[in-house]
């Protein structure tokens, strides 16, 4: 079976819409029980990931 190696990051994401290093990720937490966080870019304010809090 084929394995990944999971390597510590030794710079910094980029978003991928700007191309901006994301050293800051806002957070808003949306819908009637704050069950939902959307991560966008501090930047250019584009949606990055939609998280369901368990
Ligand atoms: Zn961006």
């Amino acid at each position: 079976m084929a394995e990944i190696q999971l390597i510590d990051a030794s710079s910094l994401p980029k978003c991928p819409y700007c191309l901006k290093e994301l050293d800051k990720i806002e957070t808003t937490k949306k819908s009637y029980t704050e069950q939902h966080t959307i991560y966008n870019c501090y930047y250019c304010k584009k949606v990055l990931s939609i998280a369901i809090n368990l």
